[in-house]
């Protein structure tokens, strides 16, 4: 599909992240005002609650699901409706859409740069994956050898972990190193203190926009989920390796988890679609699918130390995938779980099969055995004062489709003095 023009001049840019193909979802407010849902169009921002009070664009003729803070509510309408929300919109961005249109517009929309942005839905509730096979295997071999890399079950079932919904915050956030329990340096016990191996993963993540009761196909998941977000699973190595078995991480992962700004739709994505790759097992038939579960997404993570210069850690793809969200979800609901409106689902940490596709610290600096070098010096895991920023295109005919910087600065951890309890015996 090529580029669609649009009488927004910024949209049509090959550079821009929102050419009237993309049309993502977000939240924004602008001088402290009010929260209100906008969809992203070259440099502006297009106020749909404004449109819906207004009468010009409503996806819903009885209530004002636009009406709030998030789109959850839109998304709860269901894909009929998305679909018709978007072909308006479509049509009044349209650089043949008549001269009214325009004008409204004009009216309810606002100037990118002078929009804070939010967390563009409220999460339900928050499972991530650990479904990248090159991920997985580099993980595994670390931790318990090469031949015992993957997991005998991996091959069959997309393996995850519940976490939470309260720790997931938008692009922006700062991120404050952990204190954690760890295994102490020197000696077998552990210890309580700041987190020395605090890392990223590089992930995206898809929101389910349909709720569930019971167990779901593949097919019928695939057509629950919204669409899709960067999504940056911070996670703390030295918590995460005393604490992972047997059940599985748990403080590792509770400090933070970064979403881009931007929801981008999967009606834009659609161009993009590619298949899961060849396995060596059929998986069982409720995780089969009937048409190609990935999208050809092009990621990349940036590190900028502070008053520093940008470097490129890794450079990925989302078809690396093993299992794809659709699958996911279907697995998810097997054993009776109800999916929710605003279910967030990390796709785990996406690596290539090259060192320079590796979508964590952990893996580009092998554990920490092999420093990386950046621009000013190298790292083994993120120091305080780095910007991470993960960004990620879909590249069409002249266009691109993208979903705003994913960025998270990390901050000191907190003064021991600042602690409810003593850190040390
Ligand atoms: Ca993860």
């Amino acid at each position: 599909m090529p580029l669609m023009r649009s009488w927004i001049e910024s949209a049509n840019s090959a550079d821009t992240e929102f050419p009237l193909n993309n049309l993502p979802y977000g939240v924004f407010s602008v001088d402290d005002g009010d929260l209100r849902c906008g969809v992203a169009i070259g440099d502006r921002i297009v106020d749909a609650t404004g449109l819906e009070a207004n009468g010009a664009l409503r996806a819903d003729p009885e209530a004002d699901v636009l009406d709030a803070p998030y789109w959850n509510d839109f998304m709860e309408l269901g894909p009929g409706s998305w679909a018709k929300f978007r072909s308006a919109l479509t049509a009044m961005l349209s650089d043949d859409a008549i001269e009214d249109l325009r004008d409204v517009i004009t009216t309810y929309s606002v100037q990118m740069v002078e929009a804070t942005l939010h967390m563009p839905f409220r999460v339900s509730e928050y499972t991530d994956f650990y479904a990248g096979r090159h991920h997985a295997t580099n993980v595994g071999t670390m931790f318990r050898g090469p031949e015992n890399a993957l997991p005998p079950n991996w091959l069959h079932i997309p393996i995850g972990y519940n976490g939470r919904a309260s720790s997931v915050f938008v692009s922006g956030t700062e991120i404050r190193r952990p204190w954690g329990q760890q295994k102490s340096p020197d000696h077998d016990m552990p210890a309580f203190m700041p987190s020395r191996r605090f890392d990223i993963e590089l992930e995206v993540g898809a929101i389910v926009g349909q709720s569930s009761f019971g167990p779901v196909s593949v097919d019928f998941a695939e057509d629950m989920i919204f669409g899709y977000v960067l999504l940056n699973d911070w996670s703390a190595r030295d918590i995460q390796a005393w604490e992972y078995q047997p059940l599985g991480p748990f403080q590792a992962k509770a400090t933070a988890t970064t979403l881009s700004p931007w929801i981008v739709s999967k009606a834009a994505l659609e161009p993009f679609r590619v298949p899961t790759p060849n396995r060596e097992h059929d998986l069982l038939p409720y995780l089969e699918e009937t048409k190609p579960g990935l999208y050809d997404i092009s990621l990349d993570v940036t590190i900028q130390p502070e008053g520093g210069m940008e470097s490129t850690l890794a450079r990925t793809n989302y078809k690396e995938m093993y299992y794809s969200s659709a699958q996911q979800l279907a697995h998810h609901t097997t054993a009776g779980s109800p999916m929710n409106v605003g279910d967030l689902l990390g796709s785990g940490t996406i690596s290539g099969p090259k060192k320079t596709e590796r979508g964590s610290l952990l893996e580009l600096s092998w554990g920490g055995k092999e420093p990386i070098e950046i621009e000013g010096g190298t790292r083994n895991f993120i120091e305080d004062g780095d910007t991470l920023t993960l960004k990620g295109a879909a590249v069409g005919d002249g266009y691109k489709i993208g979903f705003g910087d994913c960025v998270g600065k990390v901050v000191p951890a907190l003064d021991a003095a600042d602690l409810p309890y003593k850190t040390e015996r």
